[in-house]
């Protein structure tokens, strides 16, 4: 072994030899004679007193009788990486600490795309390693990738606050594969429940490959449908006041799209005058309102009573859009009363959703949907990323 120090450089080479007759076949391990040696490589280790460090060989090759000449793996370094297994595992801690793809690159003087390379291999080999483990509770939901249409669908696990795959799409059979690609078949007579919103695609193929699960249609995607047609709602009316010079509705988006209790008395003020003068807006906030306590009582019973008096009074208000809602509700109330036989919802993937957000941020928009892919699952899977 040999080391050469620049200091200009603020590099240290350090040459390695192997100088042994005989060797391993990287293939089946079996002890046989060195044939001859590659070109030389070079792997980036861990710096030395802040001097970039880097490790030279030639590795050796084998021949094996039954595989031929081989190429040996080097006890320091994966197949196919430029960096030692330390500084991959140190990068990775770095790449997991920092704020951004960029902040981990200025720290380890890497360029994006050998971060990248690196995030890679160690999703790859979590994946590996995480098996088929049992998953009793999943999510599935559909997220915006890029600007414009393009959608992903990803599958939770509910109960480790993990990202499981994502695939591609959310119509057709994207589910189908997403379901194929996260779990294998013995995983999948295993899930005992599915929280996911009322779309059509979903729905059946979770029929199709997940025999013994429950479907719950969660309240936060009821929620977030009861927002938007409060939402529309609101855009309409205001439209329609303007024409009269009438600004009541001005600002006023956020506070019908708020619980009754994180109003401010300001606010609320506001929202209980024009209830009073009886506006479109104030009648379906007030429906929205209502639903919640269809879920207070943890009561399956009660619920589905309580959902026929409400489907009543959300009718009576004659708005399109809040009833185009409560008859979506009312076709899949079966699936929503299963909440009170498993009680989950997709709490955990709106968490995630905030995390997989900020890493859509930090990559400025990603270039192709498997690179958005691997960040997802690097920082959002749980996975155990280090060689
Ligand atoms: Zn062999």
């Amino acid at each position: 072994m040999r080391v050469k120090l620049s200091v200009e450089k603020m590099r240290v080479d350090i040459f390695v030899e192997y100088g042994e007759l005989t060797g391993t076949c990287p293939e089946c391990g079996a002890a046989c004679r060195v044939y001859d040696r590659s070109p030389g490589r070079v792997w980036r280790h861990l710096d030395t007193m802040r001097f970039g460090t880097y490790l030279h060989c030639e590795p050796p090759r084998s021949e094996c009788a039954e595989h031929g000449i081989k190429t040996m793996s080097m006890p320091w370094a994966g197949k196919h990486s430029r960096f030692t297994q330390l500084f991959e595992a140190f990068a990775i801690n770095v790449m997991l600490a920092s704020r951004s793809t960029q902040e981990a690159g200025k720290l380890l003087r890497l360029e994006w795309h050998q971060l990248h390379g690196i995030m890679k291999r160690a999703v790859e080999r979590g994946l590996k390693r995480r098996g088929n483990d049992e998953i009793a509770w999943i999510g599935m939901d559909e997220k915006s990738f890029r600007k414009g249409h393009n959608y992903v669908s990803l599958m939770n696990d509910l109960e480790h606050s993990r990202v499981l795959d994502v695939v591609e799409g959310r119509e057709g059979n994207a589910a189908d594969k997403l379901i194929a690609k996260a779990l294998d078949g013995g995983q999948r007579e295993m899930v005992c429940g599915v929280a996911i919103d009322m779309s059509a695609p979903y729905i059946a193929a979770i029929r199709r490959h997940l025999p013994h699960a429950d479907i719950v249609h969660d309240k936060f995607h009821i929620a977030k449908h009861l927002n938007e047609a409060v939402d529309k709602t609101r855009r309409k009316e205001h439209r329609k006041l303007l024409k009269d010079k009438d600004e009541r509705l001005k600002g006023t988006k956020y506070s019908w799209l708020k619980g009754m209790e994180h109003l401010s008395d300001e606010s609320l003020a506001q929202v209980e005058s024009l209830a009073k003068a009886e506006l479109d807006v104030a009648k379906a906030w007030y429906i929205k309102e209502l639903f919640r306590h269809f879920w207070t009582r943890r009561d399956g019973a009660f619920a589905r009573s309580y959902f026929e008096r409400w489907y009543h009074e959300a009718f009576k208000t004659g708005l399109p859009e809040i009833r185009k809602v409560a008859r979506m509700l009312k076709k899949h109330l079966e699936n929503i009363l299963t909440y009170f036989e498993c009680y989950i919802t997709n709490a955990v993937s709106e968490g995630l959703n905030s995390k997989i957000q900020t890493i859509k941020a930090n990559a400025r928009g990603f270039r192709n949907f498997e690179n958005y892919r691997v960040s997802i699952l690097f920082f959002c899977g749980k996975l155990e990323l280090s060689p």
